[in-house]
């Protein structure tokens, strides 16, 4: 015999009276899962549409925005959508193409997440990996020049469409660089993403038609290192 939802919660409301840590803990997960808003949401950018020129013209960065990464988060929240309205109905669904899809649009909003906060306006970032970013790139890759050129080439070589990034592994302590095609395959599970570059012919067939190595080379002029230091940072604490 099972106790019920509300049974259970009132009988860790009242162990947490007494001191029961594990318990606390517990109401604590409870409370924040349901105060999460349950969609996704489509970030602000951190500057004006214009601030990447001529790196990325206005009209690029518009579309990419406020087209393309909108298209994301309205996919994913569609689904979730159709899988409650499934699951309060007890109605069956393809599961399998169901998660594909969600995985696809997921990816997609969380990578362009990243993607927007590790750029910032020419002359306003570093020129070069700052910190202990700076030291790790070195210590892993013998040089910056090495690592930009590793980059570039993961990046102009995803089959398709898809992302270069740089990672942590924290069982080596090693930044390893990632090849992500489309936004959700070749992932490796647990490495903390650090910067990310977005090679889908979406972002840059405005400025740069089909040139996608013109756009990397564009990409590092407008690289937020303090940025990418930042996410490092938090990923050893
Ligand atoms: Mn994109």
């Amino acid at each position: 015999m099972g106790l019920s939802h509300l049974q259970s919660f009132k009988r860790k409301v009242r162990n947490k009276a007494v001191g029961n840590y594990k318990t606390c803990i517990t109401i604590k997960i409870v409370g924040d899962i349901v105060e999460k808003p349950k969609f996704y949401v489509l970030p602000q950018l951190p500057y004006g549409y214009k601030d990447l020129e001529p790196y990325i013209s206005e009209e690029q960065l518009r579309i990419h925005h406020a087209k393309h990464h909108q298209a994301y988060v309205n996919g994913a929240n569609a689904i979730l959508q159709k899988l409650d309205n499934a699951r309060k109905e007890n109605m069956d669904l393809d599961v399998k193409s169901t998660l594909k899809e969600l995985s696809f649009n997921i990816g997609g909003h969380l990578l362009h997440s990243l993607f927007w906060d590790n750029l910032a306006p020419p002359g306003k970032g570093e020129e070069k990996p700052v910190g202990d970013l700076g030291n790790a790139v070195e210590k892993e890759f013998v040089s910056f020049e090495r690592f930009r050129k590793e980059f570039t080439q993961a990046a102009l070589s995803v089959e398709g469409s898809g992302w270069a990034a740089l990672t942590l592994c924290k069982q080596t302590g090693r930044p390893i660089i990632m090849q992500i095609e489309k936004h959700n395959m070749n992932v490796y599970p647990m490495f903390k993403i650090l910067m990310v570059l977005d090679v889908f012919e979406h972002a840059y067939y405005i400025d740069y038609k089909n040139e996608r190595a013109k756009f990397v080379e564009a990409f590092w002029k407008i690289v937020n290192w303090n940025e990418v230091n930042k996410r490092l940072e938090e990923a050893v604490k």
